[in-house]
């Protein structure tokens, strides 16, 4: 697809209202566009600042840059006015500030109108845009389910809030799934019945993902020449959904395919199908983040794909997906919001220490790890559960600093937008909240893992050894944490289990445990 930017210029006679649309913004039925306005022009932008706040993978730059395009493609299909800016034509404005100023003054602009931005780092930048003689005007971006004023109604700043009761009363606001005021079936969650591991015979019938073929050289041209700092792997196709067509077509193949066994594969890994990697996830977090899907869209076709085809989609599986979307996706949000901008600077536990070099190569004996890194780095993309618990679960074990931790997820993810990525890094895996979002670390050993996956099959490591040479790193880190910690936990009562264990071991073995974690920390480059 060629750069549209030679279809906008010049600006209709008369143009005097600017509105800018984000990257993330890419919401065709958005109120701004039910009527056209041959004085106003849309602003779609390709900027070094949004590449430069961190370094991202490389088939996410791309895939916000071919959905950008796409975007402004379509509205200029429905007649509006668009400007849009590649790399080429932005790279002598730093930041955006400093393009909007730019655009206002060539096109003798009176107006200019935002969305609200989804990240505190861009709301500060564009609240504080106010030029002189220039109305400005800020708009909600009509994505969320809960209203961006009812947000503190919900949730208090440093305050640990109950995800499952939020998502029952937003079950109960949008009415979906229910029966009167009581949950469809008499349950609010069937977690219990869901989260299976796979076995040898279920590896057969896990459906292929479903991939699109998106030209990318474009993109990657202009991202070499640059010079963009990138991570990971891209070919010159992009198998991400970049319009809402491909994102409708994603969906549709989620609840044809995926969505009978959802719920009950959801946290289940295996190195089996290295084909077929995202198992029954839906994938559709890009195509939501970028609001090219509307998350009401999301659940309503999900549900009555359910509704037509009961025979062989329980509810747990359809409860489970309206869960992760009107539950976690909000909760996660409001969280966010009350806490910023002090959320990003939590360190309860004090962490401290680098990301080994393997993160960004893959290359450890660690086949858990190695495995979720390496998917990362090929496809921009790994499910919840191989991020809380694989890579996430050794970042927390071995006390890396926040900030690493954070700056990783935010590049290496698809879907990665620093108000859903940080919560769910900084909170649900590190615990540097302090517990605003979980009620405790989710700490694992090494047998989680091979109860939930096959990666401990083929590992270099033995996960049954806890202080051998060849031991699963994560058994002693995990008895190490457990015991740095037991001032903060003790109290813990969803951990008392865990110190009742730590108690009953002996000296010898506690001792054991810890110099074998000690070794593992300086060895961590290596392992
Ligand atoms: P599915 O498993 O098919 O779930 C459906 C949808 O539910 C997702 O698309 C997503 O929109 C929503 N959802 C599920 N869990 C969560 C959650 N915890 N928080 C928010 N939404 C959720 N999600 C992002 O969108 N962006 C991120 O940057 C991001 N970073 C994460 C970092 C860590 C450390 C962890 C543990 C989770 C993170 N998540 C993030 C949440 C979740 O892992 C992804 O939304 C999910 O893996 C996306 O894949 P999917 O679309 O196949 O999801
Ligand atoms: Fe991971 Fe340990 Fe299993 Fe190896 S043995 S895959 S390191 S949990």
């Amino acid at each position: 697809m060629k750069p549209i930017s030679s279809i906008s210029y010049p600006l209709n006679k008369g143009t005097n209202r600017l509105r800018l649309i984000l990257g993330d913004q890419l919401d065709i039925n958005h109120s701004w566009f039910e009527q056209k306005d041959p004085a106003c022009a849309y602003l779609i932008a390709e900027l070094k600042q949004e590449q430069e706040y961190t370094t991202h993978h490389i088939q996410k730059t791309c895939a916000f840059f071919l959905s950008m395009q796409h975007f402004a493609n379509a509205l200029a299909t429905k007649g509006h006015q668009v400007i849009y800016l590649t790399l080429d034509e932005t790279k002598n404005h730093q930041t955006l500030v400093d393009l909007l100023i730019s655009m206002i003054k060539q096109h003798n602009i009176g107006y200019f109108d935002y969305q609200r931005p989804d990240e505190y780092r861009l709301l500060q930048q564009l609240d504080q845009f106010r030029p002189e003689n220039i109305t400005v005007s800020r708009h909600e971006s009509e994505h969320f389910l809960l209203p961006y004023p009812d947000i503190r109604k919900e949730f208090k700043a440093n305050k640990h809030s109950k995800m499952e009761f939020f998502y029952r009363r937003m079950r109960k606001r949008l009415n979906l799934l229910m029966e009167g005021d009581q949950p469809l079936g008499g349950k609010w969650n069937y977690d219990a019945d869901n989260r299976s591991a796979l076995k040898a015979k279920d590896l057969e019938s896990i459906p292929q993902p479903k991939l699109f073929e998106n030209d990318t050289t474009e993109i990657l041209d202009r991202i070499h020449c640059h010079n963009i700092k990138t991570i990971g792997r891209c070919g010159d196709q992009l198998i991400w959904p970049v319009n809402r067509e491909q994102s409708l077509a994603l969906l549709d193949y989620f609840c044809k395919h995926q969505l009978a066994c959802f719920g009950r594969f959801q946290d289940a890994m295996t190195s089996n199908t290295a084909y077929k990697w995202s198992l029954y996830h839906s994938r559709i977090s890009f195509a939501l983040n970028t609001k090219m899907i509307s998350p009401l869209e999301v659940i309503n076709t999900a549900i009555q794909h359910w509704e037509s085809h009961q025979e062989h989609i329980s509810l747990p599986q359809i409860e489970g997906f309206v869960r992760q979307i009107i539950g976690w996706r909000e909760f996660i949000r409001g969280i966010y919001w009350v806490n910023m901008p002090l959320y990003a600077e939590k360190n309860h536990l004090e962490a401290r220490h680098k990301l080994p070099n393997f993160f960004w190569t893959g290359k450890t004996k660690m086949h858990c790890l190695h495995q979720a890194i390496t998917q990362s780095l090929d496809h921009a993309y790994a499910h919840h559960i191989q991020r809380l618990m694989i890579t996430g679960n050794f970042c927390l074990l071995t006390g890396i600093h926040p900030d690493e931790v954070d700056e990783w997820y935010l590049g290496i993810y698809i879907d990665a937008i620093e108000w859903v990525e940080m919560p769910n890094t900084r909170g649900m895996t590190q615990f540097a909240d302090g517990g605003i979002v979980a009620t405790k670390p989710y700490a694992a050993s090494g047998s989680y893992v091979n109860k939930m996956s096959d990666y401990c099959k083929s590992c270099y490591y033995k996960v049954k050894q806890k202080t051998e040479d060849t031991a699963c790193p994560l058994n002693s880190l995990y008895w190490y944490f457990i015991s740095q910690h037991v001032d903060r936990f003790k109290s813990n009562q969803r951990m008392s289990m865990v110190y009742k264990s730590w108690s009953k071991m002996d000296g010898n073995q506690q001792n054991a445990l810890k110099i074998k974690a000690r070794q593992v920390l300086e060895n961590i480059e290596n392992l």
